[in-house]
């Protein structure tokens, strides 16, 4: 079982590893980032232009790892992101908007790019986020399942301005690259 630190711990870790948060402008990439490094949640979008990136380390068993996320941080808007963006990547957070249907077809996009510039274990977990927005929603949570199944990515549903299962898939993702990393170890 999966036991997080609070945000900005800097213990000792037995290793790092880089993530990266991908997806359409404005379907919440940020928010689910501060969510789950900071506990922070902005209503307003934020001003930044340029990559961002949060730590955040994460007790798995006996291991302490250090998760350093990434996120565009509005760069995806000009269609800028570079292969530097992705290198090194281990994981990766898909996210599109319950209430936007074109962040959702929009997937195969990101999917394609992600898997043209990292290795082909990465881990990716498909988050649909909003999932508050319940009246206004254009993705059903069927649909997400089935694309997730049809790419064999993990699915979650999420809202980070409600906080409901922000942490269930980063740790997700974080689990299933330590199972990787501890197999490749041995
Ligand atoms: P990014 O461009 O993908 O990083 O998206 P942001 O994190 O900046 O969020 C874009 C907008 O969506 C902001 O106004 C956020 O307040 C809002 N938002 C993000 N996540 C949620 C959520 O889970 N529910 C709702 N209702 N709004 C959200």
């Amino acid at each position: 079982m999966a036991a997080a630190y609070s945000a900005y711990d800097d213990h000792e870790c037995d290793y790092l590893f880089k993530a990266v948060l991908i997806g359409d402008s404005a379907v919440g990439k940020s928010n689910l980032l501060s969510r789950f490094a900071r506990d922070e949640f902005r209503l307003d979008s934020k001003p930044t232009i340029g990559v961002e990136f949060a730590y955040r380390n994460v007790k798995i068993g006996d291991a302490v790892v250090k998760a350093q996320i990434w996120d565009t941080a509005g760069q995806e808007r000009f269609r800028a992101i570079t292969s530097s963006y992705y290198r090194g990547a281990l994981g990766a957070i898909l996210v599109y908007d319950i209430t936007r249907k074109s962040t959702f077809d929009n997937l195969k996009k990101w999917l394609w790019e992600l898997r043209e510039h990292s290795s082909p274990g990465t881990v990716i977990v498909l988050v649909g986020n909003k999932s508050d927005l319940t009246h206004s929603r254009e993705v059903s949570e069927e649909e997400g399942k089935k694309f997730a199944e049809a790419e064999s990515l993990c699915f979650m549903e999420t809202s980070a301005m409600e906080n409901v299962n922000v942490e269930e898939a980063f740790l997700q993702m974080i689990r299933r690259i330590h199972d990787i990393t501890r197999l490749q170890k041995q």
